[in-house]
């Protein structure tokens, strides 16, 4: 490839992860058919969860949500008449979280950490270290065809025992005929394909930079996320200006990272209408710094937030909403809470061109919903300060993906699903986690339980890192 708009991709190996990602993330994504419709495991009849509803435009104390099949039939503040369910949850009840930023095919190792800072991502990428860390175990857990969309699969269990409900990154290598666990919002969502990933915007051709050009122009793109500017450096932030060139800062851009940008950079995105999306501790820890997100916060760009991916990333969500908050004290905004959780839920699906179905909790919309333990009065405070062992339920369109066992059994509909939902002790709660998903419809015989596929990734790399722990 050209290596046009002076990125020095030069020294990255061709197997490099990150360029495989690439080859694959702008292609276009041939016609599939539509994956089986959810609800696999849907509740035996319309159910409601009590407890604070974090809309999360507001808060409603002793709030409902009533779920009906696939969606949200009603969020209300008195009991509902006529639903049988009621489950007392005594917790917090919000949108999924929207993770927008990660690599869920390389979340299976283990953390590094990083012998030196670096001024850039090529020049980490091209470490011996990087090397032994990432790539040749890469290689191991790549070597037999069958394994790679299973190691996908393992990052979407992460993210869902997390709280997640819905994933950014995932390369094109898994297109929509795989059935995920978790939303993907660049991929097949909702039955449309309309977002687009650029990992090395300097490796793109002029014909790739067109076309992308072209589908954002007539709206048949509406997210185009472009890693950009990850590092500290003049090479870092001059791929700001390569995107400028390229034409493809428009209001549908999502810059993933933005770390170099200054503020003539940052000016540039608010006027354009574009958005961010901010990993802090993958930076801190490959950088020594990160994103100036107060400044983007303070400009009124939307900023989202991303785990990134666990070599130097958050193992959650969650995790990263705490480094988020402190990162924004240490550049002098005391977030409040209400903010950070709009970060990953509200504002992500605005971020993502998803926000008509989700992010919010309202009638009709799908139900991707999260409950979590009630540990603070200000329930708010409640989340940011929550880790993935407060998680006490999450529905993807009414699914019963993961949740406590007795709650799963209550409101589970008898046969439902081919399997029963996989029994896993989280922290120390005995959950139930739905892996009747098949990663690819038509081609396994039964889907992967996530204890077959934590054997399966420790009998090639014996550090996987560890979900659970
Ligand atoms: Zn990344």
């Amino acid at each position: 490839m050209s290596g046009r708009g002076g990125a020095p991709a030069d020294g990255v190996e061709a197997d490099d992860p990150f360029e495989l990602a690439y080859a694959a993330g702008v292609r276009e994504e041939e016609p599939v058919a539509a994956p089986a419709p959810r609800p696999r495991r849907a509740a035996a009849a319309p159910f409601a969860l009590h407890g604070c509803v974090l809309t999360p435009d507001r808060a409603i104390e002793g709030g409902y949500v009533v779920v009906a099949g696939a969606a949200i039939a009603e969020v209300r503040e008195r009991a509902p008449e006529g639903v049988g369910r009621i489950v007392e949850t005594g917790g917090i009840i919000l949108p999924g979280l929207i993770d927008l930023h990660g690599h869920p095919e390389y979340n299976v190792f283990a953390a590094w950490e990083p012998p030196r800072r670096y001024a850039n991502r090529y020049q980490w990428r091209r470490s011996k270290e990087y090397a032994r860390v990432v790539r040749e175990p890469w290689r191991a857990l790549t070597a037999e065809g069958s394994l790679p969309p299973l190691l996908t699969r393992y990052a979407e269990a992460r993210a869902l025992v997390g709280g997640v409900t819905a994933i950014q990154g995932a390369s094109g290598r898994y297109p929509g005929k795989e059935e995920a666990l978790v939303r993907n919002v660049d991929l097949r969502i909702f039955g449309e394909h309309r977002a687009r990933s650029i990992i090395d915007l300097g490796r793109s051709d002029e014909a790739e930079r067109a076309r992308l050009r072209r589908h954002l122009a007539a709206g048949t793109v509406t997210a185009l996320y472009v890693h950009l500017a990850e590092g500290v450096d003049e090479t870092s932030r001059k791929e700001f200006d390569d995107l400028v060139g390229a034409g493809l800062l428009t209001p549908a851009t999502v810059i993933i990272h933005g770390t170099a940008l200054g503020e003539p950079e940052l000016g540039a995105v608010r006027d354009a209408g574009a958005k961010l999306v901010w990993s802090p501790q993958s930076n801190l820890r490959l950088y020594g710094r990160t994103t100036a997100a107060a400044r983007a916060l303070a400009l009124g760009i939307p900023v989202g937030l991303g785990a990134d991916w666990l070599p130097s990333g958050s193992p959650s969500l969650l995790a990263e909403l705490k480094v988020a908050r402190r990162a924004l004290a240490a550049q002098g905004l005391a977030i409040e809470p209400r903010r950070l959780v709009a970060m990953i839920t509200r504002d992500a699906a605005r971020i993502a061109g998803l926000e008509a179905a989700l992010g919010t909790l309202d009638a009709g919309r799908p139900a991707d919903l999260l409950v979590l333990e009630r540990r603070r009065d200000d329930p708010w405070e409640s989340v940011a300060d929550a880790d993935p062992s407060w998680v006490e339920l999450v529905t993807i369109g009414g699914d019963l993906a993961y949740g406590r066992r007795d709650w799963v059994a209550a409101l589970a509909a008898p046969g439902s699903s081919e399997a029963p939902p996989e029994e896993v002790l989280a922290w120390g709660k005995p959950m139930a986690l739905d892996t009747g998903y098949a990663a690819r419809p038509g081609r396994d015989t039964a889907p992967p339980r996530l204890s077959d596929l934590r054997a399966a990734l420790i009998a090639r790399y014996a550090q996987t890192g560890p979900i659970f722990a």
